[in-house]
């Protein structure tokens, strides 16, 4: 052993580092519960607990390593069956877990509409669905609140059956999908996402879930595992166990979930509250709501710094345009402001913006989605002050992502492409200094991670993988004739410059077209004739015709977009007159909905008529769809539709729209659903070709062909 050199010591620890930085765990993020395994001795033993219904095969076993056992769910799909099913009962109290984890193998995920993990309870049912894309083993996770509830379950304190679903697609093949691993799981970190703001009905219900899914997404840039909960699932006692709660936004909280959450908190638990927060749970980490806010001018709220040495690995500052606050103070010894609000210019304005205390964390506002980044960091250093290991998690897995990207799976990989690509190139010297130092970075960031710096780490982590994108970047041969459009939402380009600016700016970076949102349903934003014409008209002028001109000016190609029959911009008076006038979707329990009802003739003719008008009046390159389907699975059953179904089939519907729900008119009724947007779409494409034979018609689709058919 004495003998080995000095350069193989050195050697060796490197790679000492590199292991322990690629291979820490981090077994405190989340509990796992198995709640099968598959593990059985034999068939006999497998088919006992998992029994085969409505004439289904037997469940087999099959070996998928040395000890490890899975169950074949065989699919005779060749039968026109709608779906094979087996259950297994149970007694299982799963009210803890927030997340199911299943791996599932299907050798051929075209013969498979779907997959669904079913828990009932009592009289009811809890669904998860899972959509299988690709061929061989997948491990999905489920968030419990992505559950649908079918019937009235009792809860999910007592499971007593699991079912296993396949659902057959219209290909008609016989297959099978293997299933190992049902677990479920519980996380230490949750969000706990507002339902009862869904339950009261209120218009702050997307405003709820969009926090939760930025809190999610700034969560997952590092890494970290966290699970949903809602409201409901506090109220019965679901934080028991768990190390940190987000509340990111709750504005209906129950006098039994604040109380629950202060229990929770008394026992050691901590609790991140964005906002919106009641007395006795803002007793409970040590402030006091003063006053609400609203901004006294434009930007008076622009920015949060940070006092940096409050607290391990915080960010320098984080953008956030608050339009208003809750003015908090710390009441506790414990609690102390740790960053504060300034305005546009960079001034402080005194007011305290996120209060830390040894119980939890408060932040006067929601977070906004800007300057994600540094709000990833600044939530990680939140979350650090309660539950150390997530440093750890996220240093270790952002040095993972070094070069991992763009379809590179390894940071080795991403190095030996950039270097194969650029050799012999104009770029190659470029590159190689790039490479040269993002290597100096990603050494640097293990030796930091190693001194359990880990904030540096991560840093650095960030740096040398910009370094190697900057890198691919340079590679990157431009494509001749290359179509490079760009949607931009505004009617009115960007704020503060004029279209003449703004196209120019495209075209100083490589774009050729553009697509502006130039009409909705009920809403233009040029001088039309049948669409209300928006009031800044008049003032600003007619922007297709202010866009056209200065794309004119660069050669760029200008395809008009319209947001088709929602009305959600449309003035009042004119939402209110096609309300009157029938003209307007009812969802299936018969409330009200804003879009125009696509069977409508009146609105056919609005929509097709209004596309035209782009096409003939301006020289355009094109026009284009969005939006051009239904809201969601639950519209339009209006009066009309009911009248106009029956027209078009010759049949009359006895109980609407219960029978075109269920049963033999179902298919039907979605099949009729979809020639309502088929039929528009084609008439526009045929007219305005006939009107400008070169005329582009596109479309904005939605994800998830086919099932988008019926779910939108
Ligand atoms: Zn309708």
């Amino acid at each position: 052993m004495h003998r080995v050199s000095v350069v193989a010591v050195g050697v060796l620890t490197f790679m000492l580092i590199l292991f322990s930085a690629q291979n820490i765990i981090c077994p405190k993020v989340a509990e796992s519960i198995v709640i099968d395994g598959f593990d059985y001795e034999d068939d006999a033993q497998a088919q006992a607990a998992w029994k085969p219904l409505e004439g289904a095969s037997q469940v087999k076993l099959v070996d998928t390593g040395i000890v490890k056992k899975a169950i074949v769910l065989t699919c005779d799909f060749a039968q026109p069956v709608e779906r094979r099913y087996w259950d297994r009962e149970v007694k299982l109290d799963l009210s803890r877990c927030d997340s199911f984890r299943i791996s599932i193998n299907a050798q051929q995920p075209d013969a498979i509409r779907g997959f669904t993990v079913y828990f009932r309870s009592g009289n009811g049912w809890y669904a998860g669905w899972i959509r299988i894309s690709k061929p061989g083993w997948q491990t999905v996770t489920l968030s419990k609140s992505s559950f649908s509830v079918e019937g009235d379950p009792t809860g999910w304190h007592s499971i007593d059956c699991i079912r296993l679903s396949v659902w057959r697609s219209e290909q008609q093949l016989n297959t099978f999908v293997i299933v190992d691993e049902l677990i479920g799981i519980v996380h230490r970190i949750v969000v706990v996402r507002g339902d009862l703001t869904l339950k009261a009905g209120s218009r702050e219900w997307q405003t709820v879930q969009r926090c939760v899914d930025l809190m999610m997404r700034l969560l997952g840039t590092f890494g970290i595992d966290a699970g949903v909960l809602n409201d409901t699932d506090v109220e019965v006692g679901a934080l028991e166990g768990r190390s940190v709660a987000i509340f990111a936004y709750n504005p209906n909280m129950s006098e039994k979930e604040v109380e629950r959450t202060v229990e929770f908190i008394k026992a050691g638990g901590k609790v991140i509250v964005f906002y919106s927060i009641p007395r006795s749970l803002a007793q409970a980490i040590g402030i006091e709501v003063v006053k609400y806010m609203p901004q006294e001018r434009q930007g008076q709220f622009s920015f949060v710094r940070f006092d940096s040495k409050a607290l391990y690995g915080l960010p320098d500052e984080i953008a956030q345009g608050s339009w208003n606050i809750n003015v908090a103070r710390p009441i506790s010894v414990d609690a102390r402001v740790i960053g504060e609000w300034y305005d546009a210019e960079g001034k402080p304005t005194n007011l305290p913006a996120i209060i830390l205390s040894n119980s939890g964390a408060y932040m006067a506002h929601i977070l906004l989605p800007q300057d994600e980044a540094k709000k990833a960091r600044m939530l990680l250093a939140l979350l650090g002050a309660f539950v150390p290991d997530v440093w750890v998690l996220a240093a270790s897995n952002a040095t993972k992502k070094i070069g991992v990207f763009a379809g590179f799976e390894s940071y080795n990989e991403c190095v030996g492409w950039l270097r194969e690509n650029a050799k012999g190139r104009a770029v190659e010297n470029d590159v190689a200094k790039l490479i040269e130092k993002a290597e100096a970075l990603r050494a640097e960031c293990y030796k930091a991670f190693e001194g359990k710096d880990y904030a540096r780490s991560l840093s650095l982590s960030t740096d040398a993988n910009e370094t190697l994108l900057t890198a691919w970047y340079l590679t990157q041969p431009s494509r001749a004739g290359e179509f490079r459009a760009l949607w931009c939402h505004s009617a009115f380009g960007i704020a503060g410059w004029t279209w003449e600016k703004a196209i120019e700016w495209l075209v100083q970076h490589g774009f050729n077209a553009i697509f502006p949102n130039m009409l909705w349903g009920g809403l233009a934003y040029y001088r039309s004739e049948v669409l209300p014409v928006a009031k800044e008209v008049d003032e600003v002028g007619d922007q297709i015709e202010a866009c056209l001109k200065a794309a004119k000016k660069f050669g760029v190609q200008v395809h008009v977009w319209k947001v088709n029959w929602n009305l959600a911009n449309a003035p009042k008076e004119f939402v209110e007159r096609m309300r009157a006038l029938k003209r307007t979707q009812k969802d299936v329990n018969g409330n009200d909905v804003d879009w125009l009802c696509p069977s409508h003739q009146d609105n056919f003719k609005l929509e097709f008529e209004s596309m035209l008008e782009v096409a003939r009046k301006y020289d355009v390159d094109g026009i284009h769809f969005d939006y051009i389907r239904y809201p969601n699975a639950n519209c339009c059953y209006c009066k009309g539709c009911k009248e106009r179904f029956e027209r078009d089939k010759g049949i009359t519907v006895k109980e609407f729209p219960k029978d075109v729900l269920v049963g033999k008119l179902a298919d039907e009724y979605k099949r009729w659903r979809c020639e309502q947007i088929t039929r528009l779409v084609a008439s526009v494409s045929e007219a305005a070709k006939k009107l400008k034979p070169n005329i582009k018609v596109s479309a904005a689709v939605f994800r998830d062909y086919p099932r988008c058919r019926e779910s939108v």
